[in-house]
């Protein structure tokens, strides 16, 4: 399924009532064929808003969609346009990824309703929805569905791929919801953008921002995978190519040719946007002329731009920029037979399109910042005789793939000035050969390669999620689980605490549990047939406190506290913490050198804690740690735990398997239920009988037979057991 904000199909209103056109854009055409040979189902926005439709067209239209397009409607009030579509998606999130933070709006209600318009695409989208569907999600307007998808669909293949900039973390942090379109996103299994700097600038906010470590792009994320890759998207090469065949033919080619009077072209396509430098590169040409008077009737520029966003103030004031610089350099360099710069404020199709680029002696594409330009990749394709030049701007995306254009900085007015001198003088030769590696990289990496690979990749992940041991504990088997649960007369139920019935936070005090948690430890120790063990890494004061009034077994310190229901605390085995004596200093130099860590004092422990460290200086810090603490516990009876965002130090004659052993000989269980989600609860899992369920929470190789994402999934199933 797929799903983006515009449908690929344009509807318009004619006399004979409703028009369908499958749209060409790059999205669209890419997906094409993917889309027909998976048979999938396409969501999004028809472009039509609610109130213009009357009840019968409503009808013919999804019939339409249907049957012609494999498409399925979203519909949006104009309010919803207004502050979903021109409110927090081209009012906040646009200016904010491509850098314009004097432009982002920072509104609650637009806000507001873009969560909603993402949940409204989530409820169209989640009746049609079974288990282990593959779902791609498209770009900025959708970053929350994502997360949305994954909560009520765990076993799902979620892919979203981000088709703008993904801004470096300096500039992402400005945003008020940085975190929850985080934390949107990351729903997805695959995450795709068109570049390595943005795939680093979304890793750095992921691990700064939500803590999310990464290796080579994967992602821990709430203790799922993720990952994060590149995919240049390209373009329909072949259509753009062939385009060029038709030239000859083409009477609008010749007449463009002949009106500009033999001069050289140089072109320039964008939508109107403030992101696409089109001042800045209207100077750049006047500057040109200045200091090249010999090219004076010789050179026109062709400046079009489609008009855009029209709703949006920023871009009207843009249009008066652009005709004032238009102005000002028809003014400064023209002559009585020749205008320096031709100006076309409107949008043109395939034919006109391609039959400009064939002609052109230069594109000119100088945007102030782009995710990755398809006009450029377009031209050089159009271009098949390789005799046009690119000058491209070196913060468009498409610049880490054709490198062999001319690459300039679109701020540095005198450069780009150079740089259309340099391409209009280029040598054949020289443009042929530059233009004979573009092509080839634009052919074999066009947009239908583009999606098979990203369709690939999501494939990968998926088996990777399956992989590490355990297995997904997914609705089915869940469900055999919770006939097992109801079977049976004898239970024996034992839990971690943090990370498995409670998320982490920032401090380990601030990790209460949740009147969620209590209701389900309530409601399981209130079975007569249930055993509920709470076991934790937790001191026994904190366990008693929080739990102390429950009818739950608590264990303490890893296993070296027990207190069974009605009794009091007890140690398991009797220990010295002589050797805290010697580590402490080490840890306490260690904590001086790193702001934001901690020390725990526990009864046999000692804990070393970083969650609140900046993640770069806390990877450096762990790794000299663990070293030294290693050279120091080799002849002490003492070992080192890593466990999230902590380091504990504690004798090893104790563990959580130690303590849960206690419970298990003590009856004839017929279910037993264990889950945890880190090392130390790997010594429970070891020595629980095999057909137990014992389930880890997150990724990584464990001991465990199932494995679920999150805190909240193993919330969901202890309800599910609850009311079996
Ligand atoms: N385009 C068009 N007619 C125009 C101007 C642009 O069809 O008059 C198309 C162009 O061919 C390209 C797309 O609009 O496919 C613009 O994509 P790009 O990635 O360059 O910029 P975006 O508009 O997505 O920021």
């Amino acid at each position: 399924m797929f799903v983006s904000n515009r449908l690929p199909v344009t509807i318009t209103r004619t006399d004979d009532g409703l028009d369908f056109q499958p749209s060409i854009g790059g999205l669209a055409t890419g997906l094409a064929s993917v889309h027909e040979e998976r048979e999938s189902l396409w969501v999004g926005w028809a472009g039509l808003c609610e109130s213009e439709l009357s009840d019968s067209e409503r009808t013919v239209l999804e019939q339409r969609l249907k049957d012609d397009f494999h498409s399925l409607p979203v519909y949006l009030s104009e309010e919803e346009m207004d502050k979903y579509y021109y409110g927090f998606s081209n009012r906040t999130i646009w200016p904010l990824f491509h850098y314009f933070t004097n432009y982002a709006e920072y509104d609650h209600d637009q806000w507001a309703t873009y969560q909603a318009v993402n949940r409204k695409f989530f409820d169209q989208l989640t009746p049609i929805l079974d288990s282990g569907d593959t779902i791609w999600v498209h770009d900025y307007q959708l970053l929350l569905l994502p997360a949305m998808i994954r909560e009520k669909h765990p076993d799902a293949s979620i892919g979203f791929f981000l088709h703008i900039p993904f801004p470096s973390y300096e500039i992402f942090r400005l945003l008020p919801w940085r975190k929850e379109l985080l934390e949107g996103v990351l729903g997805a299994d695959l995450i795709g953008f068109h570049t390595y700097d943005y795939v680093r600038h979304f890793l750095s906010s992921a691990r700064r921002l939500c803590g999310y470590e990464h290796n080579l792009g994967y992602l821990n994320v709430g203790n799922r995978l993720a990952k994060a890759d590149v995919f240049p998207m390209g373009i329909n090469y072949q259509r753009y190519h062939h385009a060029y065949d038709r030239l000859a033919t083409q009477e609008e080619a010749a007449d463009i040719v002949k009106k500009v009077h033999g001069t050289q072209v140089v072109l320039s396509v964008d939508r109107l946007d403030y992101t696409k430098g089109i001042p800045e590169r209207v100077k750049s040409f006047s500057q040109f002329l200045r200091d090249h008077p010999e090219y004076r009737e010789k050179v026109t520029m062709i400046l079009i731009v489609a008009p855009s966003r029209t709703k949006v103030d920023t871009y009207t004031d843009l249009l008066k920029e652009v005709q004032e610089q238009i102005s000002d350099t028809n003014g400064e360099h023209g002559t009585m037979g020749w205008m320096p710069v031709w100006f076309f404020y409107r949008s043109f199709g395939f034919d006109s399109l391609t039959a400009l680029y064939a002609i052109s002696d230069v594109l000119l594409c100088t945007p102030l910042r782009d995710g990755m330009n398809l006009v450029a990749k377009e031209y050089i394709a159009a271009r098949a005789d390789k005799k046009g030049m690119l000058v491209l701007s070196e913060t468009a995306g498409a610049a880490s793939e054709l490198g062999e254009a001319v690459i300039v900085n679109p701020n540095n007015i005198q450069e780009v000035a150079d740089g259309i001198q340099k391409a209009l003088e280029m040598t054949v030769v020289s443009k042929i050969e530059k233009n004979t590696v573009m092509h080839k990289r634009l052919e074999n990496y066009d947009v239908t390669y583009w999606a098979r690979d990203f369709l690939n990749k999501l494939n990968d992940v998926a088996a990777k999620q399956h992989s590490g041991g355990s297995i997904r504990l997914t609705e089915k088997r869940q469900a055999e689980m919770a006939t097992a649960y109801k079977r049976s007369e004898k239970r024996l139920m034992m839990l971690d605490y943090d990370g498995t019935l409670r998320e982490f936070v920032d401090k380990p005090e601030d990790a209460k549990p949740t009147a969620a948690i209590y209701t389900i430890l309530e409601e399981l120790a209130a079975d007569k047939r249930n055993e509920v063990l709470l076991i934790s890494g937790r001191d026994r004061y904190c366990l008693e406190d929080w739990f102390g009034k429950l009818d739950v077994n608590l264990v303490a310190a890893h296993g070296m506290w027990i207190r069974p229901v009605g009794e009091d605390w007890s140690v398991t085995e009797t220990l010295t913490s002589a050797w805290k004596e010697t580590i402490r200093p080490v840890l306490e130099v260690h904590t001086a050198r790193t702001p934001g860590s901690l020390i725990e004092e526990k009864d046999y422990s000692l804990a070393w804690h970083y969650r609140r460290c900046e993640p770069d200086m806390a990877a450096v810090r762990v790794s000299e740690l663990t070293d030294a603490l290693q050279d120091m516990t080799k002849n002490l009876n003492i070992g080192l735990l890593k466990g999230n965002k902590v380091i504990e130090i504690k004798d090893t004659t104790i563990n959580k398997g130690r303590a849960a052993s206690i419970w298990l000989t003590r009856g004839s269980w017929e279910f037993i239920f264990v889950a945890g989600d880190d090392w130390t609860d790997e010594d429970m899992f070891a020595i629980v009988p095999p057909e137990a369920f014992s389930v880890k929470v997150g990724t990584g190789v464990s001991q465990a037979n199932y494995r679920v994402d999150s805190v909240k999934e193993v919330h969901r199933i202890l309800r599910k057991l609850i009311s079996a």
